[in-house]
């Protein structure tokens, strides 16, 4: 495993322009991808570049960037071999949240909301097909598998397919339609998978996750942190139960649920599967997902 930073930051206010913090820092210009324009008369520099966190050349530059009162973003994430992928429990499916489709309770998808937070919707079980926005259809052409914005994970009919005739353990299938504003409901080849099995709660030695906007039903407010790799931890105990696809116990994400499904903004639990499960996605071809295993402790 190794962890890489994605640094993202604007240099036309450097003195001496972007040579001047990657020159000393010995940065090539071309490692970086630099987007030169102008915006109301004023040009802007915005430079998007990744580095290894062990890459020396990384503090230089930050500690550079600093020096001239330039703030930046970052993102740091794991990156696995394959071997790392396959000697796992179990791996997160984090999908491309720019490749995403909407879908959910405010598109016509049902779900009982009786066991569910009254505050934040965690909890609701989905009670029908998944129906996705029509607008969002391009975003599947093309591809084999993708997630709608609450990490409902959907896969064309031949994967599903596949993976039904897989043995794979505590698995389901919905049938997945469009939503468009003038034809109704249009059934699509494709297929949502789901879980049947909900993790304990994760150990509070996880990182990457921030929780300091908590739902009193303490499963709801969590979010990702960008500076932070995402790390999920659970104890070896935990795992006794896991099947091939499980969601876990905490939902991420936003929430705004006033006790009407059609105008919720529901949190969403994250999707983990066995190695058995990214085998056969990364045989059909299947991109726009990062895997990220989970850590297990003794505890
Ligand atoms: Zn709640």
């Amino acid at each position: 495993m190794k962890t890489e930073v994605k640094v993202l930051f604007a240099a036309q206010h450097i003195p001496g322009g972007l040579e001047a913090v990657f020159g000393p820092a010995g940065i090539p210009m071309d490692v970086a991808e630099v987007q030169d324009f102008t915006l109301q008369r004023k040009r802007q520099i915005r430079v998007n570049l990744t580095l290894d966190e062990t890459d020396k050349r990384l503090s230089v530059l930050l500690d550079l960037l600093k020096t001239h009162g330039i703030s930046w973003l970052e993102r740091r994430y794991d990156c696995f071999t394959d071997e790392e992928l396959e000697s796992t429990r179990l791996l997160v499916m984090w999908y491309d949240v720019n490749a995403e489709v909407f879908a959910g309770p405010r598109v016509g998808t049902t779900y009982d909301v009786s066991e569910a937070c009254n505050r934040c919707g965690a909890g609701a079980r989905q009670t029908s097909a998944m129906i996705i926005d029509g607008e969002y259809l391009h975003r599947l052409e093309g591809r084999r598998a993708a997630a709608t914005c609450y990490d409902d994970m959907l896969v064309d009919e031949k994967l599903a397919g596949t993976l039904a005739e897989s043995g794979l353990i505590g698995i389901s299938f919905r049938g997945v339609f469009a939503a468009f504003e003038k034809r109704g409901h249009i059934q699509l080849p494709w297929r949502q998978i789901c879980a049947t099995h909900t993790m304990p709660p994760l150990s509070p030695r996880s990182t990457g996750i921030e929780r300091d906007e908590l739902c009193s039903c303490g499963r709801s407010g969590f979010l990702g942190q960008a500076e932070v790799p995402l790390r999920l931890v659970y104890r070896a105990s935990d795992l006794v139960d896991i099947r091939d696809v499980n969601v876990t116990w905490e939902w991420f994400g936003d929430f705004h649920f006033e006790g009407d499904v059609s105008d919720a903004l529901f949190p969403s639990p994250l999707f983990l599967v066995t190695p058995k499960v990214w085998r056969i996605f990364r045989d059909a071809g299947v991109t726009g997902f990062d895997w990220i295993p989970i850590q297990v402790v003794d505890e």
